[in-house]
């Protein structure tokens, strides 16, 4: 008998359900209604081409299981964060540079921090769906706590930039992880991935605690670190 699926959040048996690798209302956003007559076209290292005919379609799904409760009541407030965060981004982002500073109360002032935290706790979910899905060896309790007691992870931080494109096209999707391990061990000190919503990119980091120290994550975003973000360019 294979072994029963568990909500990785809060290890509830189900109903189960699976968190979709770009929110659907970024999707909606971007594409319109899918249909049979407007379909979605979806490339991934299994095949591309995938026709997708409903946003619904578990195949824009993390396969990491999270119960019907945490992915709604539980972390609905992370997402309706992202949503905002996420749409005043791409609209600002087409007249702002390299560098600039974007602030969170711009879009949720004056409850910026709270919300701040929300878009950071979005990132834990997905994050977590990833490992889960892929058995990566990093610890999930941290995400867990993070989402349970609405707290920020401490290793988990994320990049807001001008978006990759992929071949000439701008990316819709989220990247494989990468991952830096301590030579000759499996211990993941870091990983690394990408969400791509056309025009803005997000760079999602975990660091254990001695890479939290790193220069390279000194304009990474946390929510101890304030509520203004430095916009990066993924293009180049
Ligand atoms: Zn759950």
């Amino acid at each position: 008998m294979s072994k029963r699926e568990r909500c990785w959040i809060c290890d509830s048996t189900g109903p189960l359900s699976k968190e979709h690798r770009v929110k659907r209302s970024d999707l909606q956003d971007l594409f319109g209604n899918v249909s049979a007559e407007h379909p979605l076209y979806l490339h991934n290292d299994a095949r591309r081409n995938q026709r997708i005919i409903s946003l619904k379609n578990d195949r824009l799904k993390s396969g990491g299981p999270i119960c019907i409760s945490c992915n709604s009541t539980r972390t609905q407030p992370h997402d309706e964060a992202w949503t905002k965060l996420s749409r005043a981004l791409r609209r600002r982002l087409p007249y702002m540079k390299a560098g600039q500073r974007f602030s969170g109360t711009n879009v949720f002032a004056p409850d910026t921090r709270r919300q701040m935290l929300n878009v950071h706790l979005y990132f834990a979910k997905l994050f977590g769906c990833h490992i889960a899905d892929l058995n990566v060896a990093i610890d999930l309790s941290p995400f867990r706590r993070a989402i349970l007691d609405s707290v920020a992870h401490p290793g988990l931080y994320l990049n807001f930039g001008f978006g990759l494109t992929d071949g000439g096209e701008p990316h819709v999707g989220t990247s494989d992880i990468e991952l830096v391990t301590k030579s000759g061990a499996n211990t993941i000190l870091a990983a690394t991935w990408f969400q791509g919503v056309a025009n803005l990119s997000v760079r999602v980091t975990f660091a254990d605690a001695e890479r939290q120290r790193l220069k390279s994550l000194a304009d990474a975003w946390h929510p101890d670190r304030g509520t203004s973000l430095r916009i990066v360019d993924y293009t180049r």
